[in-house]
Parts: C-alpha cells; structure tokens; sequence
C-alpha cells in the first residue's frame, strides 16, 4: 500500500453517510469541526478528541486522536499523552462495560500524517468470519464497507451516543 493510499493521509474522504469531505488533513478537520462525523464527537478535552470511525461502518469502533497536528506518541507533551491514556482508558471500560465487546485491539501508525490510534472492537461476526488479532483487521475492514446496511449505519450513531453519555458520566478529567 503506498502512503497515498493510506485513508487518514488522503484530502477528501466519502464518510459512511455518504457525505463527502475535502481538507488538508483529516485529523484537523475533525478537531476544527470541519468535518462532521457521523455520531459526533463523543468526547472533546483540551488536547484530544474521541470519534467514530468515519470510513470504516463497524459499531464500536473509535478513533482516539490529538487536537494538535503531530506525526508519532512520541511528539506528544506530558499533558498530551497523559489525556491521550485517560481517554483510551475510559473508552476500553466504555465498550466492556456498554457491552459492545469484551476485548479491544489498539492499532497506531505512524505513517498517518495525524496522529491517532484505533480502538477496534472485537465484534461476535469479526471472530466467526475470520478469526480475531491484527492479521485479520484488513479483511473484517473490507468486509465491513463491502457489506454495510442501513441498520448497521444506525447502530453506529446508536453505539457513539451511548459512548458519549458514558464519558459524559465516567471521565474524570484531572
Ligand atoms: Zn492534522
């Protein structure tokens, strides 16, 4: 795959609603409302942001990203990467606890131009279809855009608004 190829590096994205977007970088324009995701933005602090997947039709699975326009974890600040654990934190116990799922993968490259990290779901279908662990994330991604339906779409704004209400009464910032 050639880093064009890659979605968080591209100008323009179709989101799941079908609505079409155009910026320099995704991640800014999510953080600068720029960009509608569908379901929200389900938590916003003072240096992170926590969306839906806005390619990707998959219930449960979370975006965890940085307000700031930095590359790798490692350009992150003290108070960067400390919201950054808190909000990754309160999302796993978020989707246990709503019963989404009882695992999560974490997924971060560093070859996306905006930093941010996945929180993928391990949902019932994902396991019986093709197995669970990374090797299988790229196949359970085109089986989830190649085979979405409309109740699909619905329970993922049903999911980001549960997710939401549960930051709303669970995350301690500090
Ligand atoms: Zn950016």
């Amino acid at each position: 795959m050639k880093e064009d190829d890659y979605s968080g590096n591209l100008n323009s994205v179709v989101d799941f609603l079908g609505n079409t977007w155009s910026f320099e970088c995704m991640g800014c324009a999510i953080a600068a409302k720029g960009l509608e995701v569908p379901g929200g933005i389900l938590y916003e602090g003072k240096h992170v942001v926590l969306v839906t997947d806005c390619i990707i039709p998959i219930p449960g699975f979370l975006i965890v990203q940085a307000k700031r326009h930095v590359h790798s974890f490692a350009e992150l600040s003290d108070e960067e990467r400390k919201e950054l654990g808190d909000v990754m934190a309160c999302t796993e116990r978020a989707l246990k606890e709503l019963g989404i799922t009882k695992q999560v993968t974490l997924v971060q490259e560093e070859r996306s131009k905006h930093f941010h990290v996945w929180v993928f779901p391990a949902l019932e279908w994902m396991e019986q279809k093709f197995g669970s662990g990374v090797k299988y994330l790229d196949d359970i991604i085109t089986y989830a855009k190649n085979n979405v339906t409309e109740n699909d779409r619905k329970e993922i704004v049903v999911v980001a608004g549960k997710v939401k209400e549960y930051f709303k009464n669970n995350f301690l910032a500090s």
